[in-house]
């Protein structure tokens, strides 16, 4: 059965140029001179994105090694997100990351302090030459830190395709990580719908591991409908570390015939989103729990999955059906799950529940709704499936809301891609429009999405979330506070301050900018976005006496703090 399934799906896929599978095993060595311990893996579940590489756990200042020859490409200095990091060319078609890096090498430091001094930036990218830095398998290329986005220290490391900038499975060239233990599953949640695929009811139903096998506490589970669709919680583990992390694979057969599977073996990153399909996606902001859906929605386009069905389970009344999964890490350990299915009598007709709703938008078509005060445009293929929108207006009279507060349905129905936003305000002074911006409301607080003014007195932008959203007002300058600052700085080798805004800004904003000048000259700052500090070094060429120091912050409205003094060094 299974080979014949096999060359069924040979037949309608063959077609379709998958990567080389065969991954050159002796090119790389790890990243690293000791055992690799790893706090994340290639594919794991993480907010609005799969994991991009894998995690190697270690201390600050461990030597970070180039795993094979090539040259420095890209360098990198970044407040948030990969932080210090590099990328090596190498001459068998891959590109390898090294991310969240204390500091470079030497030289590549130099090269980085003079360019960064060149373009009086801190944040800076580079494109070395061919020849500019080239090194040899081994070759330490920086150090082991935790900048930008990272919460403890390690490396993240990548290996992508280089044409294609695809990430591959670092783990499938060959490196050795010890693994003896198989994931480990948690629980499941079953899905059932009416038979025109609406949810009718979920449940989340714990896990037991009896005789081998991951199963429900009952025999068997009694369902309503005649179509279902399972999730599964499940994490790997590693030998010598305490990290969940994530799968490698997951099949699912139903009465042994392959129904649903994936492999974490490569994504690109213009796909890395449609984990907010890939996973149930309210689970994951109700409760931040990460199921991996074993039925695929009718939007997501991921090309991780490996089978011709899409796991959706139809029942025949009356009838018990197996469902069997087995999960896997990249070593080939492997846990197994089994559950009984039945559904009862004929079948029913039930039809889900009909919440009303204004707007009905099926996912495949563009829509445009413009009602005078609020417009949108959604491209076709921004939803994972058909939403039922649901709309509503309401006055709010707190100050600073410059509009109706447009309520969108809900965060929770997840959206593929931006669509455009226009919300147009009660009118306001023509001197305040550049402090005006449009505004997603959440219970936590405020994200400013920016916005561009249209001749009609519209605010637009482009927005990638559901939710409420109205026109406010931001004329409230950044704080700067002394972390590390005062007038006598002789006994310091830095000063250092914090800078925070009223109002966080969306992925599509500028970060604050803030600009330092000692005696007149620029200064290097460096930004810890999450720690929201900068810092400067002084330099040993910094003559003594008094210094006049002019520091200036600047939110993404244009409102701007300035912090004057002057300090003895
Ligand atoms: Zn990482």
């Amino acid at each position: 059965m299974r080979w014949i399934i096999g060359v069924l799906f040979l037949f309608v896929y063959g077609f379709i140029p998958f990567e080389d599978p065969a991954y050159p095993l002796d090119f790389f060595q790890a990243p690293v001179n000791q055992p690799l311990r790893l706090s994340g893996t290639f594919g794991e579940l993480r907010p609005n994105h799969f994991h991009s590489g894998i995690d190697i756990k270690g201390a600050i200042g461990v030597s970070i090694l180039a795993a094979g020859e090539g040259f420095i490409a890209r360098i990198r200095v970044a407040p948030d997100g990969y932080g210090n990091h590099l990328y090596i060319e190498h001459p068998n078609g891959y590109t390898s990351v090294y991310a969240h890096l204390q500091e470079f090498s030497p030289e590549i430091e130099a090269y980085v302090r003079e360019m960064q001094f060149r373009q009086e930036t801190f944040e800076i990218e580079l494109f070395p030459g061919k020849d500019q830095f080239p090194v040899r398998r081994g070759q330490v290329v920086g150090k082991m830190g935790s900048t930008g986005h990272s919460f403890g220290p390690h490396l993240h490391f990548e290996i992508r395709k280089t044409t294609t900038d695809r990430p591959v499975n670092p783990l499938l060239f060959g490196l050795k990580v010890q693994d003896q233990i198989p994931p480990r599953l948690h629980e499941i949640k079953m899905y059932e719908f009416d038979p025109q695929g609406r949810l009718l009811k979920s449940s989340i139903l714990p896990l037991i591991f009896k005789n081998g096998t991951y199963r429900v506490q009952a025999d068997s589970i009694k369902v309503a409908a005649k179509w279902v669709g399972i999730a599964v919680k499940a994490y790997d583990h590693m030998d010598g570390v305490s990290n969940w992390n994530g799968i490698y694979q997951l099949d699912l057969f139903r009465d042994g015939a392959l129904c649903y599977g994936f492999k974490m073996e490569s994504f690109g990153f213009d796909e890395t989103r449609y984990i907010n399909a890939h996973l149930d996606y309210q689970e994951q902001r109700s409760r931040g729990s990460y199921f991996h859906r074993c039925f695929t929605l009718p939007g997501n386009q991921l090309s991780i999955y490996q089978s011709p069905q899409n796991g959706l389970i139809s029942l025949t009344p009356g009838k018990a059906s197996t469902l069997q999964a087995t999960v896997k890490d990249v070593a080939g350990n492997e846990s197994n799950l089994e559950i009984r299915l039945f559904t009862e009598g004929q079948g029913p007709v039930i039809q889900a529940p009909r919440t009303p709703y204004q707007f009905f938008l099926p996912f495949d078509k563009p829509h445009v709704i413009d009602n005078y005060g609020l417009y949108l445009n959604f491209p076709a293929n921004i939803f994972y499936e058909d939403l039922f929108m649901q709309y509503a207006q309401r006055k709010d009279f707190s100050p600073g809301i410059l509009s109706l507060t447009h309520v969108l349905h809900n965060e929770s129905f997840p959206v593929h891609k931006e669509y455009v936003l226009g919300i147009r305000p009660d009118p306001i002074p023509m001197q305040l429009r550049p402090k005006a911006f449009i505004a997603h409301r959440l219970k936590g607080g405020i994200v400013n999405y920016g916005g561009q003014w249209q001749d009609d007195g519209m605010l637009v932008t482009t927005v990638n979330t559901l939710g409420e959203f109205a026109v406010m007002l931001d004329t409230v300058p950044p704080r700067i506070e002394v972390d590390r600052f005062s007038t006598d700085m002789r006994r310091y080798a830095s000063m250092s301050f914090r800078i925070r805004d009223n109002i966080s800004a969306s992925g599509n904003l500028p970060n604050l900018k803030y600009r330092a000048s000692i005696d007149g000259q620029w200064v290097l700052m460096s930004y810890d976005e999450k720690n929201r500090r900068i810092t400067h070094a002084f330099s040993r060429e910094m003559a003594s006496g008094s210094h006049a120091l002019v520091l200036e912050v600047s939110d993404a409205m244009g409102n701007v703090s300035v912090f004057k003094r002057n300090f003895f060094r």
